[in-house]
């Protein structure tokens, strides 16, 4: 039996429709006609907090019994997912901790500690801030809320297509980017357990393909070395949970260079006058550098911008190097 069913997926939408935003599907023109499809974009760079990790955390928190959450909830994400915990945190008038890693980004800390939460500094790899996370849950009683593998949070993440399902009619394909495969695994619950017919691809960076491989592999298997702009999907390995339902559901993974993702922000910003950050512009990134099978041409594609938060100088920085390299 999978892990989650398209029934924790409906409850999960009901339960968090109140704080989560239904994010628009952006239809763009020139970028339709650049990549030969009719290309619609899935803002969740629009989503509350800026990206979709607000979807899970706030279907796991809505799980955690009152007595359970009113002794604190803790995690050990620094980037969308962490501030995708504070904020739920602060509805529920719950304690956050989040622990970062020593020299994490101010930006980050500042953002984090402006929806309420308390930061911890620990070691520079996530086993180092997961240990001391896990350690904390047992000696005072806090709850852990992973940012991939849990069914709460999965199920959380699939609400972003049971929104696409709603909102356009005869879609043919929907990309999606690939970390711990949280928001890949409830997206393909969705649409394929509505026996929609659409097909659901994931999309990773070549430096950091650890759900291709396994894909391919037929079983998890592990990147020893990871390197791409896209730093939001970092992961050495796909989750243990959230694997099975990408084997099952996915029809296919594709991979881009950081040169596509960089270009594919920079037009995003150009064209739709919205801003994704590197790792929410990996989707698009696929559609444009033509991975998609002839069969897709001219059709209705989605591609799931998964997020915006990006640090203004960081960006500033981006812009002019791609600008100067056009010239
Ligand atoms: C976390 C994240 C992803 C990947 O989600 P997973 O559930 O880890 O696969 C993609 N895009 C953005 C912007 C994210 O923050």
């Amino acid at each position: 039996m999978p892990i989650i069913s398209i029934k924790d997926i409906l409850e999960a939408k009901y339960r968090i429709a109140n704080v989560v935003h239904h994010t628009p599907l952006v239809r763009s023109e020139s970028l339709s006609s650049m990549a030969g499809v009719e290309l619609f974009l899935k803002a969740e760079n629009f989503q509350k907090t800026g990206s979709f990790k607000i979807r899970g955390a706030c279907n796991k928190i809505f799980a955690i019994p009152r007595e359970e959450g009113a002794k604190g909830i803790i995690t050990a994400s620094s980037g969308n997912h962490g501030q995708a915990v504070a904020y739920a945190c602060r509805i529920f008038g719950y304690e956050a901790t989040v622990i970062m890693p020593e020299g994490g980004s101010p930006a980050k800390a500042a953002s984090i500690e402006a929806y309420g939460a308390k930061l911890i500094y620990c070691g520079t790899t996530s086993e180092e801030r997961i240990g001391l996370a896990k350690k904390i849950c047992r000696e005072r009683g806090l709850t852990f809320i992973p940012p991939y593998d849990d069914p709460f949070v999965m199920a959380g993440q699939g609400t972003t297509g049971i929104e696409i399902i709603e909102d356009i009619d005869e879609v043919a394909a929907v990309l999606v980017p690939t970390g711990g495969c949280g928001l890949i695994s409830g997206i393909a619950t969705a649409i394929k357990e509505q026996k929609t017919g659409i097909a659901v691809f994931g999309v990773e960076p070549e430096g950091s393909n650890s759900t291709s491989m396994s894909f391919r592999a037929g079983k998890r298997t592990a990147l020893d070395r990871i390197e791409t702009v896209a730093d939001g999907i970092k992961t050495t390995i796909p989750g243990e949970l959230t694997f099975p339902l990408v084997q099952r559901y996915v029809d296919d993974m594709f991979t881009v260079t950081d040169d596509d993702i960089l270009h594919a922000q920079f037009l995003i910003l150009e064209r739709c006058k919205m801003l994704a950050e590197p790792t929410g512009a990996v989707s698009v990134a696929a559609v444009l550098s033509g991975v998609l099978p002839e069969k897709f041409r001219g059709k209705k594609i989605v591609a799931v911008v998964s997020g915006g938060n990006m640090a203004i100088p960081q960006l500033a920085d981006y812009l002019k190097k791609f600008c100067q390299s056009r010239h």
